[in-house]
């Protein structure tokens, strides 16, 4: 999988993408991540990559000419046929949630838009046949985080960056439902135990204690959640009592 990230901070997108398990897995060539200084490509004499609002107001609005020689630079050597998604962050956008990265994390490259100041002109997101894709319901300064958290929902899904697929089938949201609450050594911690089914060393006690904790506190938090987890695992009904117990011998 390769992200290309169009940007006018490169640096900020590459300290953040550059250490940790994204970091590791980028240098062990199971992801590619390039990111582009959209100000490189700009044809104006100042290296200006915006300008005033068409009709007026506030702010500026990045321009389409350098966004769009970036995007044909970072896409120039793509090979014929990939499957490439153009996503153009923003809080206009789809939100992310796992599902979307599931799904995305199906293509061979992802060229994210950075936008900054009150957006980008709509000729260069209608040319690129971008796709907006929103971080949640506030606003940034700009497109860089949101970019990062995208890749990093992302790489998380492709084979060999965790060390094993169940670190995410079985945690919060992809599951369906929150995770239980985590403990680690010492047993105790200003008085406060770790609760003790989970050093009895019965894995069966442990795994329906987890799922307790699980299922009480989505039904807390997340509603929504648990509503979908209960219809797709309706309770089993109880087992029928043996016909010895019923005639009560
Ligand atoms: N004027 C725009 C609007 O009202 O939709 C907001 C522009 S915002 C100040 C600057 C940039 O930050 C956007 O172009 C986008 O790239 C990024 N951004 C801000 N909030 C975001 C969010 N919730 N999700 C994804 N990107 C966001």
């Amino acid at each position: 999988m390769t992200f290309d990230i169009l940007t006018l901070f490169p640096e900020a997108v590459e300290s953040m993408l550059g250490i940790s398990i994204i970091g590791r897995a980028r240098k062990a060539g199971l992801l590619s991540v390039n990111c582009y200084q959209i100000r490189d490509y700009t044809e104006d004499k100042h290296r200006n990559v915006d300008d005033t609002p068409a009709g007026g107001g506030m702010g500026m609005v990045m321009a389409a000419q350098p966004i769009y020689d970036c995007y044909r630079n970072a896409v120039r050597n793509a090979p014929e046929g990939e499957r490439r998604r153009v996503i153009y962050l923003s809080p206009r956008g789809r939100h992310l949630t796992h599902a979307l990265a599931a799904e995305l994390s199906t293509c061979d490259r992802l060229v994210l838009l950075c936008g900054h100041y009150e957006g980008v002109d709509q000729r260069v997101l209608d040319e690129m046949d971008a796709e907006e894709i929103s971080v949640g319901d506030y606003v940034l300064t700009g497109g860089e985080l949101p970019a990062c958290i995208l890749v990093d929902a992302v790489s998380r899904l492709l084979p060999g960056v965790l060390a094993d697929p169940s670190c995410y089938e079985e945690e919060s949201i992809a599951s369906g439902l929150l995770e239980y609450p985590q403990y680690t050594k010492p047993a105790v911690w200003h008085d406060r135990a770790v609760p003790e089914v989970l050093l009895s060393g019965d894995h069966k006690k442990v795994d329906a204690w987890r799922l307790e904790q699980s299922l009480a506190l989505t039904e807390a938090r997340r509603p929504d959640l648990y509503d979908a987890y209960m219809a797709a695992h309706p309770p089993k009904p109880p087992k029928k009592r043996r016909k010895k117990e019923e005639s009560g011998g």
